[in-house]
């Protein structure tokens, strides 16, 4: 794998270098008026993991908190969309929404992720002389929210052509995907599909007289797997997959390893500028905006344990830390033990703790790390979240016996009950907190978008035989790149290595710096 790494020919090695002067004095614009924004979405778009339909969807109810009243529920209107004749201004009806009158709406929610989304506006900008996507025909499967609809709009204007479904049943934004069939988009979703609305959708996409995809954009794969069981023809014109999830790439890689994967696919998911941002700096941000939604806490000198030191909980160790929390964590790993001990946080047996913590938070991506003898000891109010891939880490199974008593307080928050009076504050059923109780900050997922756009440029763009029908990561080349469209941003001037240097290293002054392995 890793096939790109370095090489001339690859569409890095095409790209002109980035006019940092330039685009600092665009996308340093900042809009003035943010109030509007920091109350919309309770929806937000991981671009972490899936929880599709097929598989998890169900299990991830991506529910607003009351405080977040999400546009996307205004329409009292509970006509399927699919009873619903609809047209966009232009007569196209090759769509399937909620509500295109919605539009505008939608329009101005995608003006302001625009601002957050720095390095596709720039692909764009570079797109006027130059179409890497030109002839591709892009099958996409992901959350449709307003940072997915600049993607879709970037890759158009490279372009592509487009049609897209949902990857969750719940995370679509109705008033995004209504500017997205204005626009002339091809979207089959809305929130709140049924589960055979979810697969219609899929099939809408790619079932069509005369259109043929030649790549898929998935996460979580279920776009993936419906074209293998329907349409394994179709691999035939498909040059390529790149997959973001880490579900959707664990089912590529068990695809390859059985020697049914039909067409190169790139690992998107394990890309630096994905896990060492999207996990850490996105958790960072949002543990905080879950916890306040829900539970209007105050962190300042609350004791709070997180388990698990790894990106996640780092991010939210820093984050609890900052507000003045005193945070403890527990790990299995001596090495990230070490690292939350060097980082001055006290290192724990989640027993030790138990009973005097305010907040337990998880984040190991591990099953049973919270079982019902430590929600038996935890103390009157403890708030139980979870902030990892699935909703196995709190064993909330096992709090739903007869003794115990449910209220739900809120949307995503309940109160379980012991018979002594005592009550726990247990948020999203233990599922994630961030995705499913606040938003996910859009420069985060601006990054992960521009990692998939030049994945899919690198992927079509590619001569022949240069992808086998592998998996393949992205090259550490173009992880700088990526970061590197992002630096204008901060007014961030990167130091040039000089000739002397660059020799006394080793190293090309264009890059690759780090050698593939570095995280
Ligand atoms: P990671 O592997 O870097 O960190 C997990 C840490 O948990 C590891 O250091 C591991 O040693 C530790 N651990 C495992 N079992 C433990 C236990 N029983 N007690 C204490 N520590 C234990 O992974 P990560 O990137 O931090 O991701 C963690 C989870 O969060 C994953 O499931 C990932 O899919 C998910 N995730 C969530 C978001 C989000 O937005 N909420 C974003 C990215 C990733």
């Amino acid at each position: 794998s890793g096939g790109l790494a370095g090489k001339e020919t690859t569409v890095i090695g095409r790209l002109p270098q980035i006019q940092f002067a330039d685009q600092k004095q665009e996308f340093n614009k900042r809009p003035t008026k943010i109030g509007r924004r920091s109350l919309s979405r309770s929806i937000s778009q991981s671009s972490t993991d899936s929880y599709s339909s097929g598989t998890e969807a169900h299990k991830y109810t991506f529910v607003c908190s009351p405080v977040a009243a999400s546009y996307t529920d205004s329409s009292d209107d509970e006509t399927s969309p699919r009873d619903k004749q609809q047209k966009n201004s232009k007569g196209n009806s090759d769509f399937c929404i909620k509500n295109i009158k919605q539009a505008d709406f939608g329009r101005r929610e995608i003006e302001i992720a625009e601002q957050e989304m720095p390095a596709l506006m720039a692909l764009r900008k570079r797109a006027q002389g130059e179409k890497p996507l030109a002839g591709a025909k892009v099958v996409g499967c992901t959350h449709i929210t307003a940072q997915t609809a600049v993607l879709m709009e970037t890759l158009a204007a490279l372009g592509a052509q487009c049609r897209w479904a949902a990857c969750n049943i719940y995370s679509t934004q109705n008033e995004v995907a209504a500017a997205l069939a204005e626009g002339g988009f091809s979207v089959f979703a809305w929130k709140g599909e049924s589960e055979d609305d979810f697969w219609w959708c899929i099939d809408r996409c790619v079932n069509l007289e005369g259109w043929q995809p030649n790549m898929i954009l998935d996460d979580g794969g279920d776009l993936t797997h419906w074209i293998y069981k329907k349409y394994p023809n179709m691999f035939k014109k498909i040059k390529g997959i790149v997959e973001e999830s880490v579900t959707g790439v664990h089912r590529l890689y068990q695809l390859s390893k059985a020697g049914k994967l039909c067409v190169p696919a790139m690992n998107v998911n394990d890309s630096v500028t994905k896990q060492k941002f999207d996990n850490l700096y996105c958790c960072r941000e949002s543990i905080l905006d879950g916890l306040k939604r829900t539970t209007d806490v105050m962190f300042g000198g609350k004791q709070v344990v997180v388990c698990g030191y790894g990106e996640v909980g780092k991010g939210c160790c820093a984050a609890l830390k900052a507000m003045g929390s005193i945070v403890y964590v527990t790990e299995i790993d001596p090495i990230c033990a070490l690292q939350a001990c060097m980082d001055g946080f006290r290192l724990v047996k989640l027993s030790e703790v138990i009973r005097q913590v305010d907040i337990v938070i998880t984040c190991t991506g591990n099953k049973n790390v919270v079982v019902r003898d430590y929600l038996d000891r935890m103390k009157n109010g403890c708030i139980v979240c979870n902030m990892g891939h699935s909703n196995t880490e709190i064993d909330v199974a096992s709090l739903r016996t007869p003794e115990l008593t449910w209220e739900r307080v809120r949307s995503q928050v309940d109160h379980v009950i012991w018979p002594d009076g005592k009550r726990i504050v247990l948020l999203a059923e233990g599922r994630l907190l961030n995705l499913s109780c606040s938003t996910v900050p859009t420069f985060v997922l601006s990054i992960t978008a521009t990692t998939q756009a030049l994945a899919l440029i690198e992927l079509y763009n590619a001569p022949e035989g240069r992808y086998k029908q592998d998996v393949y990561l992205l090259p550490k080349k173009m992880d700088e790149y990526v970061a590197s469209l992002h630096l204008p941003t901060f007014d961030a001037h990167l130091t040039e290595l000089t000739d002397e240097q660059a020799k006394y290293l080793g190293l090309n002054k264009n890059g690759p710096f780090k050698p593939n392995y570095y995280r």
